[in-house]
């Protein structure tokens, strides 16, 4: 059967009746609602509680937390392999019977079939269900009963210690260089987390205090913040959202610690303009204070032993990043918020709708892998607990503000509106942005393959207005009972929501596959590269800020993680970081039956190979060496 819009003038009676029989093959429909454990704690829970969960999601769930049960156990005695091996042979498998159940299902004769399987498993899920609320509540009472944690000094006073964890996992090229200014201020436009940095437009902030004084002593008596500011060469990191977060104290006995430091950053003018942000100064607090004092980068000859405060400061930066990076920008901003689309997709989109058939693909494995985070990262005294800095009440609630639209809601996250809103899309005033130069190649690549595509079944705005299909889909997204997104789709006269315009649509469908694609492959693979080595980037810092040049050595190694906690962020990071599975625009050789998507499609996939070809080749000459937005790195799906 070829995609086709659905038929208007076609009996609405059978159109619902066979609606419903293309829906029962999709049980993933079910998903998010299994267990009443909402990812999203903060929202309100709707009135009418979801339909009792049906077999299928009982499987999966049985399945899931006799896995994550033990893959938690082997990350938390640091192994690795074979358990994301099993996870993955198990993942599959699940797939298969999905696949498997479909014509199955249509065959009325299995009914008693899975009758019986319906009820087994229903009681398999009420036991594990039963026994999770248990172990739930002995956690907590274990948790109340714990004194006051006590913060040890670190052990270790040498980074050899932590180089020494990559026994078998090869030390990542950042540990050699992590302590330069160069690597720290490169890692805010081509690291993890490249999506924080704000223009400086008026003045600073009154609550960043630097003086003139103290900005010409690291960027030379030619230049002044006014000149800066007016040449767009000042830029600021601001990590506010962190202010009013509450630590968190496990694993027992350590005492974790949270910042919201205000980093800023400027480009040289005149003959040092290299193009590269220079590291100016940094407060590792929201207020300055005796316990925050200002540090501006020390002077080029001090001696190293001199400069621990500025490396502490520098560190109390990278560990906000890292913790805004985990929660906001790759868990809410990714995972979680793509999670209402696939929804939304399988709910509403009949099976040969060309917007699902497009969509479907970039989806795959995402509501598993999510399920599977929150069964053993994102639970209590899962990895997340564990690692970040927050309590895990609040690491959840930080990711719900991404979700919610945390920096900016879903239509004022199209890339080019989102680079421009933060005043960073000059590329001749601040032309060294590796994560901006590659990421718009690929958005303005997708935008064109949804345009052709699209254009395939909708040639006019009436014909968008006129499918009752994706109006219901995106009423769906808004929806109290359903996604409760907020700034999706268009507002319409009498104050609600639809898509009303062809050109919105291919923008909202062009950030949907990005965001599954190439904006997940640039947060989930540093991981790997940049995060798993603990001293670079820790997850949490174990001292108080520094706030005095006096600091030491010592100093230094306290706010680093101990090594346990380092060994797990090195496992963690490295095992999220290195699965590689489909690769952008390869949709399988022939998944849309529709002829006409061929052209279009092979378009598609050959200015991916061009733009692979020009990352290859702005990496010869770059500042700054940037390759998670090389098309070949890019899988299609979040499913990692
Ligand atoms: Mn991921």
């Amino acid at each position: 059967m070829n995609p086709s819009l659905p038929q208007n003038d076609s009996n609405p009676e059978q159109r619902l009746e066979s609606l419903e029989k293309e829906r029962k093959l999709y049980k993933w429909d079910y998903y998010p609602n299994q267990d009443g454990i909402a990812m999203i704690q903060k929202l309100p829970i709707p009135e009418e509680l979801p339909k009792e969960p049906e077999w299928f999601l009982d499987v999966i769930t049985a399945i899931l937390t006799i896995l994550s049960n033990r893959a938690i156990e082997d990350f938390a005695a640091g192994g690795l392999g074979f358990n994301l091996l099993l996870y993955g042979v198990i993942t599959r498998i699940v797939i298969l019977i999905d696949l498997i159940s479909r014509p199955l299902e249509k065959n009325s004769q299995n009914r008693l079939f899975w009758w019986l399987i319906e009820n087994l498993t229903r009681l398999i899920g009420r036991i594990l269900k039963r026994r999770q609320v248990a172990e739930n509540q002995r956690e907590t009472n274990t948790r109340i009963d714990l004194t006051p944690p006590v913060t040890p000094r670190n052990a270790v006073d040498e980074l050899e210690s932590y180089n020494n964890l990559f026994e078998i996992i090869h030390l990542p090229c950042i540990s050699y260089h992590f302590q330069e200014d160069r690597v720290f201020a490169a890692q805010r436009v081509a690291g993890p987390n490249p999506l924080v940095l704000e223009r400086v437009r008026q003045e600073l902030p009154d609550k960043f205090p630097l003086t003139n004084e103290d900005y010409r002593s690291v960027m030379g008596p030619e230049d002044s913040l006014e000149k800066a500011i007016a040449e767009k060469r000042l830029y600021i990191a601001d990590y506010e959202i962190f202010d009013t977060i509450t630590a968190g104290n496990f694993p027992p006995n350590y005492r974790k610690y949270i910042y919201a430091p205000i980093a800023l950053f400027a480009v040289a003018s005149g003959t040092d303009n290299t193009g590269c942000l220079v590291p100016v100064a940094i407060q590792c607090g929201q207020r300055p204070s005796i316990a925050y004092p200002i540090f501006t980068r020390p002077p080029a000859g001090t001696p190293r032993d001199q400069q621990w405060y500025w490396l502490m400061a520098k560190t109390i930066v990278q560990i906000a990043d890292g913790n805004y990076h985990e929660l906001i920008s790759h868990l809410g901003r990714t995972h979680l918020w793509m999670e209402p689309f696939a929804i939304a997709t399988q709910r509403q989109l009949a099976a040969n709708h060309p917007l699902g058939i497009l969509l479907r693909p970039h989806f795959e494995g995402t509501l598993l892998i999510n399920s599977a985070a929150r069964l053993s990262l994102i639970s209590n005294e899962g990895t997340v607990d564990r690692i970040l800095a927050g309590s895990i009440e609040e690491s959840v609630g930080l990711a719900a503000e991404g979700v919610r639209g945390y920096p900016f809601v879903f239509n004022d996250s199209m890339l080019p509106t989102f680079l421009a809103l933060r005043g960073v899309d000059d590329a001749e005033s601040f032309p060294d942005y590796p994560y901006r130069d590659d990421g718009l190649l690929i958005w303005h690549s997708i935008h064109q393959w949804v345009d052709d595509y699209l254009s395939l079944y909708y040639h006019s705005d009436q014909d968008v207005q006129e499918d009752a299909e994706l109006q219901g889909w995106i009423k769906a997204l808004v929806a109290v009972d359903g996604g409760r997104m907020i700034g999706v789709g268009q507002e319409t006269p009498s104050g609600g929501v639809d898509i009303h315009s062809k050109a919105y649509l291919v923008d909202a469908v062009t950030l949907i596959i990005f965001t599954s694609s190439a904006q997940h492959a640039a947060v989930n693979f540093p991981q790997a590269s940049d995060m798993s080595y603990a001293p670079n980037m820790p997850l949490a810092g174990y001292t108080d800020a520094p706030n005095s040049p006096q600091a030491t050595k010592q100093d230094y190694f306290d706010l680093l993680p101990p090594i346990p906690q380092a060994e797990l962020q090195m496992n963690t990071g490295y095992a999220l970081g290195s699965v590689y599975y489909t690769q952008l625009g390869d949709y399988g050789e022939g998944y849309f039956q529709d002829p006409l998507v061929e052209q279009p499609l092979k378009a598609f996939q050959n200015r991916l190979l061009e733009i692979e070809t020009t990352i290859n080749d702005r990496n010869e000459v770059r500042r700054t060496f940037y390759n998670f937005l090389s098309p070949s790195r890019i899988p299609q799906s979040i499913n990692i």
